[in-house]
């Protein structure tokens, strides 16, 4: 199996009300990432795009109800400084537990087909719905709960995308072999010392006999998703 990716690049723009979130992005391989350009990150402070200090970015919502949203103005405004930065054909995605649920089905497609992504966040009771209607491609949730802002999810699909573009990873293959990416979990991994507390690595793994390896692996996986995520081999036709 090969990785579907050939992009080298992704142009992020994070429309946000707290960029700092963003800066969690540094560390590790995603950190790397930025270091060797790969990745782009932009943020765009939707606070920044009121037309005076005191003008709040939330409002009450229209009927009544608790809490506050987002205003159309300024986060149009963002919007709109993130396609000039970008591009105005960028896909522009907003974080939202009402969207299609965030699976590596979607990782895989983004990360092989857009090189430039918007992603607005959300915060308090959410946004004017009229943002959705005028600007946005597709909603996607990272899960069934609610967050209390979409910068949290932001990450988490900056980090997902990001680590399947070719040259992010140091091996390639890791990505492949990762859980989720053939629709399969991932085979049991050991490292050394090759026994402890009474529990040996499996013969196979110590053979060299990489024929035999990759065999044991397949077939651990499978069975591991049998046993843990059954679901995901009646969704893909396999069985052990
Ligand atoms: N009132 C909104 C609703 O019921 O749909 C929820 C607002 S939530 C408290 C604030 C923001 O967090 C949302 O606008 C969205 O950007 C983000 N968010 C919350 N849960 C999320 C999820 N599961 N996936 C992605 N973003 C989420």
């Amino acid at each position: 199996m090969s990785l579907k990716t050939n992009i080298v690049k992704i142009n992020f723009g994070i429309v946000c009300v707290f960029p700092d979130i963003i800066d969690a992005l540094k560390f590790g391989i995603i950190g790397k990432a930025i270091d060797n350009k790969h990745i782009n990150i932009n943020t765009y402070d939707i606070k920044s795009f009121t037309s005076s200090r005191k003008d709040r970015i939330d409002d009450k919502p229209y009927g009544g109800g608790p809490g506050m949203i987002i205003r159309y103005e300024p986060l149009r405004d963002a919007i709109l400084a993130a396609k000039e930065k970008l591009g105005n054909d960028s896909l522009v995605i907003y974080l939202s537990p009402q969207g299609r649920l965030f699976e590596q089905t979607m990782v895989n497609k983004l990360s092989s087909n857009y090189t430039n992504i918007i992603l607005i966040c959300g915060r308090y009771e959410g946004i004017d719905a009229r943002i959705i209607e005028n600007f946005v491609d597709i909603e996607l949730s990272i899960g069934n709960y609610v967050l209390s802002g979409g910068e949290f999810a932001a990450l988490v699909i900056i980090d997902s995308v990001s680590r399947q573009l070719d040259g992010v990873l140091g091996n390639k293959a890791s990505a492949i072999s990762d859980s989720l990416y053939d629709k399969l979990l991932e085979y049991p991994q050991y490292t050394r010392p090759a026994i402890i507390d009474n529990h040996k690595v499996p013969s196979t793994l110590l053979s060299g006999d990489h024929k035999s390896i990759d065999k044991w692996r397949t077939q651990k996986s499978l069975e591991i998703t049998k046993d843990k995520r059954p679901e995901l081999l009646q969704k893909n036709n396999l069985d052990t």
